[in-house]
């Protein structure tokens, strides 16, 4: 076993690691002050090829795979967590649309996303539909020579700024899981309204709600087959979560980075904080977690890379990288002591910003539920 990372992959992690340190981290503060979208990052985050890596090269992407994936996304949370979701808006619905959508509309959608020219979405959660996805109401009604899509979506990233999104909705309720489709929407279109969410942090990511009241939308936009949207929704995340996983981990450096930092310079009793013993016991904390969950998250990668199943590695990936991004950025809070709560310096928007971890794109709860169940014998993850 070698945990060397091939030099193709370290180029990679070093673009994105410049790209982060020269064009998002002069104003992360601001951006997140300001609540702003970067849709120029989004750009030439394109332009860079970010967005391809788990396309295959046919299909427009790069082909690099799931681990340099996971790279950029580390990479770019440990500068602004906010900006990493961009790589998963784009990324997600491009990979979904490769894997399920036809070479129609491979050839048609796949080289906006791919570039940046059209944002992105996907929306599964609804006001009365969090981690019990078959619960949603949103429903798509055969209407001539398309569906009429109603329903509302909620907690949607993107859904202030999105171009276009994967929209899972009902074609058949009464075949419960079996009657979820999804569909590759217009979102430029009449029928739809958007209203945005304030929320703790992430605040370069805008967040936000989509209406849809008899909302058109042509049969070429459904994805795969009427019923495979649970499918493809359950794959889809799998492929999100890792990316969110290792953002995770990205975020938790940057929280034991400054952590580390502080301590090296801040002196009281006449010595360094970083001499004391509770400090070291958090720093030691914070380093094993972080490791563990990069680990974690370059296993479930690989595996992914090497066509193996993944879903049991990506939810302890997920889990992990949840937990450190949330231990590390409250240990630095308290390492950095009044400094730590000031809005004049990082540590507070990362401890703001780890808190997304440990709900979206399944829940610590849900991830825990589907490793227990794996490892109790009740529910293989992998199957
Ligand atoms: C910043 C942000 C961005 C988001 N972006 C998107 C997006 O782009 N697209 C999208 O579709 N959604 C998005 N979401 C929604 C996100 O996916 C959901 O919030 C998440 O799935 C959890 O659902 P919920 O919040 O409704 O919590 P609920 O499902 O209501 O859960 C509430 C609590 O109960 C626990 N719980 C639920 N079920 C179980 C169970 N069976 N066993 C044990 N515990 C359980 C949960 O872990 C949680 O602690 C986003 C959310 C946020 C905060």
């Amino acid at each position: 076993m070698d945990f060397e990372l091939p030099e193709e992959l370290a180029e990679v992690q070093k673009l994105a690691r410049d790209f982060a340190e020269k064009e998002i981290a002069p104003t992360a503060a601001k951006d997140d002050r300001q609540h702003v979208f970067r849709k120029d990052l989004v750009t030439k985050m394109g332009d860079l090829g970010f967005f391809g890596c788990l396309v295959p090269e046919d299909d427009g992407g790069n082909g690099l795979g799931f681990l340099a994936h996971a790279l950029i996304s580390e990479e770019i949370a440990r500068i602004h967590s906010a900006i990493r979701v961009y790589l998963n808006m784009q990324a997600g619905p491009a990979v979904t649309i490769a894997e399920f959508g036809s070479e129609q509309q491979k050839r048609k959608f796949l080289p906006a996303l791919l570039s940046g020219e059209v944002v992105g979405c996907f929306a599964i959660t609804e006001p009365d539909t969090g981690s019990d996805v078959a619960s949603m109401k949103t429903t798509a009604t055969r209407d001539g020579n398309g569906y009429l899509l109603n329903g509302t979506k909620i907690w949607i990233t993107n859904a202030t700024v999105a171009d276009a999104g994967i929209i899972f909705a009902y074609t058949d309720r009464s075949q419960r899981h079996r009657g979820m489709s999804a569909f590759y929407v217009d979102l430029n279109q009449p029928g739809v309204s958007r209203r945005e969410l304030d929320k703790l942090g992430t605040h370069a990511s805008p967040t936000g709600e989509l209406t849809f009241e008899n909302f058109r939308v042509p049969r070429e936009r459904l994805i795969g087959q009427e019923g495979d949207g649970f499918k493809i929704c359950m794959r889809h995340l799998n492929h999100t979560r890792l990316g969110c996983a290792a953002g995770a981990v990205g975020l938790a450096r940057a929280a034991r980075d400054a952590a580390v930092s502080y301590a090296n310079q801040r002196e009281q009793f006449g010595q360094k904080i970083g001499q004391f013993q509770m400090n070291q016991d958090l720093i030691a904390q914070m380093v094993v977690q972080e490791e563990a969950a990069r680990l974690l998250v370059y296993r479930a990668a690989r595996l992914a890379d090497h066509g193996r199943p993944n879903n049991l590695e990506v939810s302890m990936a997920k889990y992990a990288g949840g937990e450190a991004a949330a231990f590390c950025t409250d240990a630095a809070l308290k390492m950095l002591g009044a400094y730590g709560y000031s809005t004049e310096f990082p540590a507070e928007r990362y401890y703001r910003d780890a808190k997304a971890y440990q709900i979206v794109e399944g829940s610590v709860n849900i991830q825990k539920l589907i490793i227990a169940q794996d490892a109790l014998g009740y529910r293989n993850a992998n199957r």
